[in-house]
């Protein structure tokens, strides 16, 4: 398949880079489409452990081309850090393997504070937000108050409407009681700025001109119940993770995919506020996230964590138009004795099996049914027929639950950890 998108079909944090990573050989171009530092995936392979946050994944791999859109939110410092942690692992990078889009937005340093700034106000009503300014970033690029990577090509203008949209900007801050804003506070993003210039260029001309006979992958940040049209509307993000956006936030709005991997957690996790129907509290809560290893990549932060969910799983997979799944850590439900899983809702008590519109998921009580555990290794096991068959139930029921074929099965983190239906 040439054109594929490998997107989340739930929360996020599913284990997408891990499955790009492991497809990202077989691509010539891999492109992030939207979103910004504000998630992170991690990869782990032969060159160590990586928590990825815009890079694509593909960086890892030789000749092939990554390309950051311009869907991203395109953070100059963050991405200069990233830069240096993957180069520090002898990885190279330089503008033959990637290419930042001329169209993307510039997430200023502004946009972090205001984050910060507005979730403060927020205080216990707060959305959750990671703090790195992306809901302040898209807010302003729908405004039509921010810089393009592109205009860094013209000093004087470039300096002017970082001006002009500064002086706009420092109003607020001061209204939010914060510190006056001034050109010093932007020393750290002007230095970032001239490190990234080489890699600025018109991505939507190179691929027109590169394409054809080219595999290209695109890569999704967060997973469907946090797109900002189609999600928990709003505890979701501030972008479209959906692949149908992928062509457009790639740079080559004409494209039609291919192909759509939908990548799902063994069980489910949420990081951050808003409704979480099949939610575990307490010792069972801890135990599957000890198990799991359930902290957030960018934060640190202990992750919510539940039973699988079929109803907001068969609705992800929908949405985003899978046409096969991924998923992942299967390995880590091996210390259950029952496993739980959701498998329909109680709202205003009728059992629904529908996704409920946002603000009645705050009602929705979780059914659900429980499996034997296998209850024993299974991270090493690389055919289907191999698994206990306590476990191909569980994967069978699921596939079934969520209408769509489960083709891929991570047995763990490693790249070779994988088994193929
Ligand atoms: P992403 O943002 O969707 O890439 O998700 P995360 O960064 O949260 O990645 C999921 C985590 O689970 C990473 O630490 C992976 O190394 C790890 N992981 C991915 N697949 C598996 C698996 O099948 N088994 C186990 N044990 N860990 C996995």
């Amino acid at each position: 398949m040439n054109n594929t998108a490998i997107v989340g079909v739930n929360w996020g944090d599913e284990g997408k880079g891990r499955i790009v990573d492991l497809f990202s050989s077989d691509y010539d171009i891999v492109i992030r489409y939207q979103g910004g530092g504000n998630a992170g995936h991690t990869v782990m392979n032969e060159f160590g452990t990586f928590a990825l946050h815009l890079l694509p994944s593909g960086i890892f791999r030789k000749n092939v081309v990554n390309i950051l859109g311009n869907g991203v939110a395109l953070d100059p410092i963050s991405l200069l850090k990233e830069m240096k942690t993957v180069r520090d692992c002898s990885i190279p990078i330089s503008p033959e393997n990637l290419k930042i889009s001329s169209r993307a937005s510039l997430l200023m340093p502004w946009h972090v504070d205001l984050d910060v700034l507005e979730e403060n106000r927020l205080a216990n009503k707060k959305y959750g937000s990671t703090k790195q300014g992306i809901a302040p970033f898209y807010s302003d690029k729908y405004q039509k108050k921010t810089v393009m990577a592109g205009e860094v090509f013209d000093d004087e203008l470039f300096m002017q409407h970082i001006e002009d949209l500064m002086a706009w900007k420092d109003m607020i801050i001061r209204a939010y009681g914060g510190e006056e804003y001034t050109k010093d506070r932007l020393k750290e993003f002007f230095e970032a700025i001239e490190e990234i210039k080489p890699y600025i260029c018109d991505v939507t001309l190179y691929l027109n001109e590169n394409r054809d006979n080219k595999r290209i992958m695109f890569e999704a940040q967060l997973g469907s119940l946090r797109d900002i049209d189609y999600g928990i509307y709003p505890y979701t993000t501030s972008s479209n993770t959906l692949a149908s956006y992928a062509p457009i936030g790639a740079g080559c709005p004409d494209l039609k995919l291919d192909k759509v991997i939908g990548v799902a957690k063994a069980y489910s996790t949420c990081v951050g506020e808003g409704p979480f129907v099949s939610e575990m509290f307490d010792e069972e809560a801890e135990e599957l996230r000890k198990a799991g290893s359930e902290y957030g990549a960018k934060t640190g932060r202990p992750r919510r964590v539940g039973a699988f969910d079929v109803v907001a799983t068969r609705y992800g997979v929908k949405v985003q138009g899978c046409d096969a799944v991924a998923i992942t850590k299967l390995d880590v439900l091996s210390y259950m004795d029952k496993i739980p899983v959701c498998v329909s809702y109680l709202v205003d008590g009728k059992e629904t099996d529908e996704f409920p519109f946002p603000s009645k998921l705050n009602k929705a009580e979780p059914i659900i049914l429980y499996f034997d555990g296998w209850k024993c290794d299974i991270s090493d096991i690389r055919k289907y027929e191999d698994l206990p068959i306590k476990a191909r139930e569980y994967i069978e029921f699921i596939e079934k639950g969520i209408r769509c074929p489960l083709a891929y099965i991570s047995v763990g983190p490693e790249r070779e950890s994988i088994i193929y239906r």
